[in-house]
């Protein structure tokens, strides 16, 4: 049976005297803390399953560092969501939140501006589009309170985000361990295996001890030059965007070491001493290490070189590194405030808290990076946290899927050094059949879509009759996407029954 549930748009922000005792007696009760990419797609998630959700936002009580507004969802950086096309690692993303039916992607295209093949969008009407859309449900209150601590009852969807405030923070680094939650990101490049050129690698670990671990990529005196000289005059991105902290000495972005004089790269992480390459028995003058970054040894980053050179600028100086010429970058470096916890040790691929399946973490905090990455594990933590409401397991998408691998690698306990990461095909496994370039990205992600929309159909049983084309709620979300004031939201119920995608 479907219900439809007709109501007025109305600003819902309220003031209380116990913040986390008003639904305290419902069952179907989900508390967000942070209406931002994740928190909102999860409001909308649960929404649309029929659970009640008390969304916290702290803004504009408490600002944070980026944010312009008090409108929820707001991109605090660029305006772009990233590519849309399926050869790229973030438009199958997009292609299956589409499937999932995601409020942020519904918007996004309906505040999209020209930017070729990327999503962009108008920043201030989408964020206003975001928040009159969670504002519209019914069952969706905002209330604009900072949380200070972690509730211990109920279901909690933790998502606040790479600015939480320092008080959750703190309560969060006591119930996590205080090297269990990271402050910053000091992201180094990573490659695609297939793209480096073996012919010029070796693999050696300093003095022999860890075996063939690393790759490496010798220099001679004149190439290392050649490479300080580029990186010296790299352009580096500008300090109101990403940079928004001082580094401490390990984490100083390789260009400002460079900076200090020629030779400290070589006495720094580009070292040789230990690393004797084996077709000419000596010491290269400088080494590029690579480290391998997953089980599937399908992705290796360039060890130390997180960097603040612009995009663009990484592309080219890189380049100039023997062996990466034809290099694929799946990840470029950068350094920027984030708040994220070691995830491989504390959450499941479900999102929930390994310690508490009440608790889950969604959105940067989780440690992925990127609008749409953060914006599709809300998407997920807003499934499982109706799932647990109506007693049906947690649920992960296929491997294959670009989400699936996603919550796969973040949640991987045998990870070390966790840093955040990017959607990239990388984390995906390979096909059976060997091809290369677009046409194997192409592959990959029509194997994805066909993997979500077969895991879809199989979730339900067909019963609500969702697959990976529903569009259901297009036509009724449309109306509110183009600034009407009426909503109608078909809670994903079967006669009692829930019913998931
Ligand atoms: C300055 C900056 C620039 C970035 N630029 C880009 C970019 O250009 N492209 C890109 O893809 N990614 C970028 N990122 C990374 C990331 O994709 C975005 O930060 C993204 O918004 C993360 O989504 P989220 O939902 O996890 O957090 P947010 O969108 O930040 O949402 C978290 C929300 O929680 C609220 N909050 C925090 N603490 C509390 C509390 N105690 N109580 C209640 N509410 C709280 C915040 O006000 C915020 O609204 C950037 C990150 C930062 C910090």
């Amino acid at each position: 049976m479907i219900v439809l549930v007709l109501v007025r748009t109305e600003h819902r922000i309220r003031r209380h005297s116990n913040f986390f005792s008003t639904h305290e007696f419902m069952e179907n009760f989900v508390r967000i803390i942070g209406g931002g990419l994740a928190g909102t797609e999860a409001a909308w998630q649960l929404a649309r399953r029929g659970v009640a959700v008390e969304l916290f936002e702290m803004r504009p009580v408490r600002r944070t560092e980026a944010h312009a507004t008090d409108q929820l969802a707001e991109v605090v950086c660029s305006n772009s969501l990233r590519s849309d096309s399926l050869s790229a690692p973030a438009g199958l993303l997009k292609a299956e939140m589409r499937q999932l039916d995601s409020l942020i992607i519904r918007i996004a295209e309906a505040h999209r501006v020209p930017a070729g093949s990327a999503l962009a969008v108008d920043r201030d009407s989408f964020a206003r589009g975001v928040t009159e859309a969670i504002q519209a449900l019914p069952n969706v209150e905002v209330i604009r309170h900072e949380v200070e601590s972690i509730p211990d009852d109920g279901i909690v969807i933790l998502a606040s985000g790479p600015l939480t405030s320092p008080a959750l923070s703190d309560a969060l680094t006591a119930k996590l361990g205080e090297e269990h939650l990271y402050f910053y990101d000091a992201i180094s490049p990573i490659v695609s295996a297939e793209s480096i050129d073996m012919s010029v690698a070796y693999r050696a670990a300093r003095y022999g001890k860890g075996g063939d671990d690393y790759i490496n990529l010798p220099l001679t005196r004149e190439q290392y030059y050649r490479f300080i000289d580029a990186l010296v005059a790299a352009e580096r991105v500008a300090t109101h965007c990403f940079e928004r902290f001082v580094p401490f000495e390990g984490c100083m972005p390789i260009e400002e070491l460079a900076d200090r004089g020629k030779e400290t790269l070589a006495f720094g992480p580009m070292r040789a001493v230990g690393l004797i390459d084996p077709r000419t028995d000596r010491r290269p003058y400088a080494v590029v290490q690579l480290r391998q970054e997953n089980r599937q040894q399908t992705l290796y980053n360039l060890v130390g070189f997180q960097t603040k050179m612009t995009y663009g600028e990484q592309r080219k100086v890189f380049a100039l590194i023997p062996g990466l010429a034809n290099a694929e970058f799946v990840r470029l470096g950068s350094l920027h405030r984030n708040t994220f916890i070691n995830a491989p040790q504390h959450l499941l691929p479900t999102l929930q808290w390994r310690q508490r399946e009440t608790l889950f973490f969604a959105g940067q905090m989780t440690g992925v990076e990127g609008y749409i990455e953060s914006a599709a594990t809300g998407l997920l933590a807003g499934i499982n946290a109706a799932n647990l409401i109506f007693d049906i397991a947690p649920v992960v998408p296929p491997p294959t899927t670009a989400l699936g691998a996603l919550l796969r690698y973040i949640s991987d306990p045998e990870r070390k050094r966790f840093q955040p990461m990017n959607v990239n095909f990388g984390l995906i496994p390979p096909l059976s059949v060997r091809l290369r370039g677009k046409a194997k990205k192409e592959m990959l992600s029509r194997r994805a879509l066909a993997d979500m929309a077969a895991w879809l159909g199989e979730l339900d049983g067909g019963a609500s009759g969702v697959d990976g084309s529903d569009l259901a709620n297009a036509e009724k979300l449309d109306c509110l996407i183009h600034g009407e004031t009426v909503i109608e939201v078909q809670p994903f119920r079967n006669e009692g029954k829930a019913v998931v995608p």
